[in-house]
């Protein structure tokens, strides 16, 4: 049975009703936290999510809310303190994709891009930070005064032709994130990012649903196997917990050795 180090603490996890945030959502669940499971679209994926989590004896509801919407991610915030007092945790995770070749890339797909993926995550910060400076410490439950993860990417470092809004989306939360953690490392406030190298999900499904995409995927991966968004969630358990407690400020690559480049293995 898992830890239960986050006992009594409260968790946002968006984009949770799918993927990644589906994981993170069940194992900070599954470790004791009251969790908010965010959702833009599909609420009983949402509701079999908080139906999982419950199942631990952990607390969860869904709140509907999209990130890129200030009015909705500050509704989404007031319901969770009216609900649970306070927020302890945030993990930005919502993202998508819309890719393009540059030269035919349409504003609208740079902007939707953005807005989710970079805009969305200051705005859920700007909220936990209010909220973890309002609250401040609260010994009983952490030694921190609160815990933001940001979900990255391995394109926070590694250039992705035909993705390129969403490759700059993740280079901005790279220092998104770091600001915050300088801002706020006096308060007691840790910021820190995981970054996914391939993960099974819907995201990237054409990446990995034929033998041939898969064994392609695998030149780029020297471990050998796609993750699994069970291997994030115990990575987000850990930032989220006391366990990490010097850690802030920090790019977390968990990608089966993406990041080492394979492409050289051979001599390059
Ligand atoms: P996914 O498509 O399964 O999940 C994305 C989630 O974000 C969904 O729940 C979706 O509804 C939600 N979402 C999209 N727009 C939203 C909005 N405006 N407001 C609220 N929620 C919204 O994909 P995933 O792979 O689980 O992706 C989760 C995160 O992980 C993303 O930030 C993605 O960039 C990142 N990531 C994924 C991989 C991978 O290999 N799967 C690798 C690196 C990073």
């Amino acid at each position: 049975m898992a830890e239960k180090n986050l006992i009594n603490q409260t968790a946002i996890v968006t984009g949770a009703n799918s993927g990644i945030g589906e994981g993170v959502a069940i194992a900070l669940g599954e470790a004791g936290a009251n969790v908010i499971v965010n959702y833009v679209s599909n609420a009983d994926a949402a509701n079999e999510v908080v139906n999982k989590i419950k199942s631990f004896g952990s607390t969860a509801i869904a709140i509907w809310a999209d990130v890129s919407k200030e009015d909705q991610v500050i509704s989404m915030f007031q319901q969770t303190v009216e609900q649970f007092a306070t927020v302890d945790i945030l993990v930005n995770n919502a993202g998508l994709q819309r890719d393009a070749k540059f030269h035919e890339m349409t504003l609208a797909q740079w902007q939707l891009v953005i807005d989710v993926n970079l805009t969305g995550q200051f705005l859920c910060a700007r909220e936990a930070i209010r909220e973890f400076l309002r609250r401040g410490i609260v010994p009983e439950r952490s030694v921190a005064c609160g815990k933001i993860i940001c979900m990255s990417s391995v394109h926070e470092i590694i250039p992705w032709s035909g993705h390129a809004n969403y490759a700059t989306s993740k280079g901005g939360i790279k220092m998104l994130m770091q600001s915050m953690a300088q801002e706020y490392g006096r308060e007691k406030i840790r910021v820190n990012s995981i970054c996914p190298g391939a993960i099974k999900t819907p995201i990237n499904k054409s990446a990995w649903e034929t033998p041939e995409a898969y064994n392609s995927l695998m030149t780029l991966i020297p471990y050998d196997r796609i993750g699994v968004p069970e291997d994030i969630g115990k990575l987000a358990v850990f930032l989220a917990s006391d366990d990490s407690d010097y850690i802030t400020g920090a790019s977390i690559f968990i990608d089966g050795g993406m990041t080492v480049f394979e492409g050289f293995a051979t001599g390059g």
